[in-house]
């Protein structure tokens, strides 16, 4: 895991607890005498979720409905630190703004960079119900007027109308819906479910709700190069485009379109999380010209 990263040493449940008092129904002690919470277990996954976001990212409000995604944190701050980087190494310290491609129910991403790194955020969402949530969250923790939500109509559209042609942001950043439809989004899910040696019958009744949450019209490959081709229209108003990679398969046909829409650079940063390792592509069409120019 990244150096800044607060939960590289894993979680220290006692001070958590003592901050977060509702933590404690789930922590228990494992056989090797450590604290722990039952990761299979939603409900206590979103408990400590919540505790983290309380005690070292001062946030005071962070309820969504049960049956959208629950983001792990270490995770996902681990791509603000690595954005961060990739921002100091260009220059781009001061006054950034990023764009959040579906921030989801939990608008986790623009917390996380906001109380990092006090960045600014546009934040997009085409879920009605996650679009809703989004909003309260950024309300409650006072945060509207460095949060900025904005609804997508076009589930096709990733970038048009969401950044403005007299508008420019530092990066995006995006975790993109992987799943090619319903029905893969939900077998798969019962698969892990069942690994976990879960019961699948609840995940299956509640399921159509969130299903848009995790799937796109051709998955994962068909939305990264709708967003690859809808950046090369809007070359000149974002610095560094950004995106998690989950399946290692597309990074090649991710450059080689790069390459073909004119991408000057072209990145592919490690997102290590322990056992499990992710990938996030970061791509640029400014010239070193315009690169040195961009703040002046
Ligand atoms: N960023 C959150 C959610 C990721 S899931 C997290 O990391 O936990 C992907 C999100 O993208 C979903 O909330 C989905 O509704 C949204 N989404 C899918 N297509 C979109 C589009 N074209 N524009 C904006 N959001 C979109």
């Amino acid at each position: 895991m990244h150096k800044h990263n607060k939960h590289s040493k894993g979680y220290d449940f006692e001070v958590l607890v003592a901050n977060s008092p509702e933590l404690e129904t789930f922590v228990f002690t494992n056989s090797h005498g450590k604290s722990t919470i039952d990761f299979a277990n939603p409900k206590a996954v979103k408990s400590l979720n919540t505790a983290l976001l309380t005690l070292y990212y001062a946030v005071s409000y962070w309820e969504f409905p049960d049956d959208h995604l629950c983001p792990p944190i270490p995770g996902r701050v681990e791509y603000i630190h690595l954005l961060n980087d990739l921002l100091v190494a260009s220059g781009l310290r001061e006054d950034v703004t990023v764009l959040d491609i579906g921030t989801g129910a939990t608008c986790i991403y623009p917390l996380l960079g906001q109380a990092e790194y006090g960045w600014r955020f546009i934040a997009t969402e085409i879920d009605k119900g996650a679009y809703k949530n989004a909003q309260k969250i950024i309300n409650k923790n006072g945060l509207d007027e460095v949060i900025t939500l904005r609804f997508q109509n076009n589930p096709q559209w990733i970038l048009n109308d969401e950044i403005l042609p007299s508008e420019r942001v530092a990066a995006s950043m995006c975790n993109p819906p992987f799943y090619k439809n319903e029905t893969e989004a939900l077998e798969e899910t019962k698969r892990k479910l069942k690994g976990l040696g879960k019961n699948t019958d609840t995940i299956v009744r509640n399921f159509s709700g969130t299903a848009q949450e995790l799937w796109y019209p051709g998955g994962e490959k068909a939305f990264l190069h709708n967003y690859l081709y809808q950046s090369s229209q809007l070359k000149k108003n974002c610095f560094w485009y950004t995106s998690l990679v989950s399946k290692k398969d597309h990074v090649k046909s991710m450059e080689t379109s790069l390459k073909k829409l004119g991408a000057t650079k072209i990145k592919k940063l490690e997102l290590s999380l322990g056992n499990k390792i992710s990938r996030v592509m970061a791509w640029t069409f400014l010239s070193d010209k315009e690169q040195r120019d961009w703040n002046s």
